[in-house]
């Protein structure tokens, strides 16, 4: 590996772990943070659980699982080309969804909507939560007590309200400062790669057209190439040759815009980077602009198509019934979370283990548990 840049964040001079540990022997610490999420449970389940398209509706579309390994080679293709740390790029890469529900977005509209009296629900505190507190698999603390620079690249987004009760690490959403440069990867590589998986999902369902993609300006540039090259090539073949091309414009043109960005702001240190006046990783602004029409494009016709709009309509409904049942009836859930909500004082402590239970729960674990619970007849 090349050596890092100025501006990359160096292991060692990490803002450290809640609890303090040895250094890892063999490893950096965010090689260490990467390998936890690996070995994490709430890692291992978002292969049952999906984005836009069910888990069981068929077997070769993404699901989050494949969708975050996706994130990180992209991500750390970014990283290697500007001389960023890799490690810490694919840590945020495979931790980004952790704490999504099951069904995507509307799973999670859901729970945040019976949750809205009890502090709310969103995904990247959710993510944040799964490493610092609800993984249970070491000894000395709660959570893969991870690095500081990784917890920062998981939360996203954040409200100023919740940012203050983060302290140190909500601190970049009060005083508007940006993440590392190998976080801003992370975010720019989750959004390259669900538009490209989207759209290679989406035709194979059928849900969208090759006649109507061709009229965008990124899928159609392509296209044509791979078509005025490789005349008699079949769509089965053609379809993931367009789409490899255009994730290879999407990184390249963002790789040369964030270097320009590197140089516009002046940037030679992590410092710089949190105190620029903007986001450096970004891709110039007419690539920009092809991504809002292909993003336009899909959320028109692929995820408002009636199909997916009837997953989702099953998928709120499934989710809203469970946490009804468990809120109204604690003893309906299983023991260890039963025991968990009577030791809280508050009810906002206690539809927090609720909606803890919930967004845990794979796509097909959470329609099992709605069978059980409603479906007279099943086995409980
Ligand atoms: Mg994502």
């Amino acid at each position: 590996m090349s050596k890092l840049a100025h501006y990359a964040s160096y292991p060692g001079l990490s803002r450290g772990r809640l609890y303090d540990e040895p250094a890892p022997q063999h490893r950096t610490d965010y090689q260490r943070d990467r390998d936890r999420v690996i070995h994490s449970t709430a890692f291992r389940r978002l292969e049952y659980k999906t984005q836009v398209f069910v888990n069981h509706e068929g077997d070769l579309f993404r699901t989050r699982l494949t969708h975050s390994v996706e994130v990180a080679q992209i991500g750390r293709t970014i990283a290697r080309a500007l001389n960023l740390d890799e490690d810490l790029t694919e840590a945020i890469c495979l931790a980004h969804d952790l704490g999504h529900t099951p069904f995507g977005h509307a799973g999670q509209e859901a729970l945040n909507q019976r949750m809205a009296e009890f502090g709310g629900f969103e995904h990247n505190l959710q993510s944040l939560r799964v490493v610092d507190l609800l993984e249970e698999k070491y000894a000395d603390f709660p959570g893969l007590n991870l690095t500081f620079e990784t917890r920062e690249g998981i939360l996203k987004h954040c409200s100023v309200k919740k940012a203050r009760e983060l302290g140190e690490l909500g601190q970049r959403f009060i005083n508007k400062t940006h993440t590392t440069l190998e976080g801003q990867i992370a975010n720019v590589a989750d959004e390259i790669a669900y538009n490209n998986h989207d759209v290679d999902d989406g035709l194979r369902y059928g849900f969208i057209t090759l006649a109507e993609l061709r009229r965008t300006e990124l899928f159609g540039r392509q296209y044509d190439k791979v078509k005025k090259r490789y005349n008699a090539l079949p769509e089965k073949r053609l379809i993931p040759e367009v789409i490899r091309r255009m994730i290879n414009v999407m990184v390249v043109d963002l790789i040369n815009n964030s270097q320009h960005m590197l140089k516009q702001y002046n940037v030679d240190s992590l410092d710089d980077v949190r105190h620029a006046s903007g986001p450096i990783i970004r891709q110039s602004a007419a690539m920009q602009a092809n991504i809002l029409e292909l993003k336009q494009y899909l959320r028109v016709k692929l995820y408002h198509h009636y199909r997916v709009r009837r997953m989702t309509r099953k998928a709120y409904r499934v989710i809203t019934e469970l946490f009804d049942a468990f809120a109204d009836d604690p003893l309906l859930l299983p023991p260890d979370y039963s025991e968990k909500l009577h030791a809280q004082e508050s009810d906002t402590e206690k539809m927090r283990v609720v909606a803890d239970y919930i967004a845990g729960m794979t796509d097909r674990y959470a329609i099992t548990e709605y069978t059980r619970l409603f479906v007279p007849g099943e086995l409980s």
